[in-house]
């Protein structure tokens, strides 16, 4: 029965045989934003302001008035953020079907080999070598890439030099290869955003936006905790908040782990 299986869900995580897991980053002034170009537009940092804290303002409440982007901190990419995912029914974070904020998750620790290049590419061999170990990516399952980057603070995370930004990201072989081959629902990455550091000089310029979203998928970013996971079997809860026509959303990205 139905509600077996709910009652079942609910003795686990009530007895600990499922644990809750906060994949999100902490959301304060220091979050770090993704930084373009001075011709572009620019993105909000976060920023709270207090209305009353137990006083003259409100004696008996607490409570503050915040401003970001869509796209800060840990954060859902809906399709509509990019130009080619523009046309997608159900695209924005108001649209998207409910049922597609739950999804397992396979997670690639490549932790080691971002820590020895920072411009580390995650590429189709590797995620087969992975598969050849793990098992298939089943569709429907995010694609998590472990690189412990969200260790990282300060000026390290975003990795500024003169010629850009340089995080590890996905290949540009690979984004084609888990949105068609393997009907992924999306990709996660700790960095600032679901591209690589350097993908402005890819074939195509950032192919985890453009490929991802033109194929009506999504991308989670800035994650942490991705340590804490196992390789498959975790489920994600995503949920965005329902901005009409949301490009974007701050997110507090959890993972059941069993
Ligand atoms: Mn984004």
């Amino acid at each position: 029965m139905k509600t077996d299986i709910l009652m079942q869900f609910a003795q686990a995580l009530a007895g600990g045989a499922i644990r809750v897991i906060d994949l999100s980053q902490a959301l304060d002034s220091d979050t770090a934003i993704i930084q373009l170009p001075p011709e572009f537009g620019r993105t909000w940092p976060f920023r709270l302001e207090e209305i009353s804290r137990y006083d003259a303002r409100g004696p008996a409440w607490y409570w503050n008035n915040f401003s970001c982007g869509e796209h800060t901190g840990t954060h859902f990419d809906a399709p509509v953020h990019w130009v080619s995912g523009k046309d997608h029914a159900g695209n924005a974070t108001d649209s998207i079907p409910v049922e597609k904020f739950i999804a397992p998750a396979c997670v690639i620790d490549v932790s080691r080999e971002a820590a020895e290049d920072a411009d580390f590419l995650l590429t189709p061999r590797r995620v087969e070598a992975w598969e050849a170990e793990h098992g298939r990516i089943d569709a429907g399952s995010w694609l998590l890439m472990r690189t412990d980057w969200s260790r990282r603070r300060g000026p390290q995370f975003a990795n500024m030099k003169e010629d850009g930004s340089h995080v590890p990201g996905p290949h540009p072989d690979l984004v084609p290869f888990l949105a068609r081959e393997r009907d992924v629902i999306g990709f996660g990455s700790e960095g600032v955003g679901t591209d690589a550091g350097q993908a402005f000089r890819f074939d195509p310029p950032f192919p985890c936006h453009s490929i991802m979203h033109g194929s009506n998928k999504f991308g989670l970013a800035s994650l942490t905790n991705l340590d804490r996971l196992p390789p498959k079997g975790a489920i994600l809860l995503t949920t965005p908040l329902k901005i009409v026509n949301g490009s974007g959303s701050p997110c507090r990205v959890l993972a059941l782990v069993g």
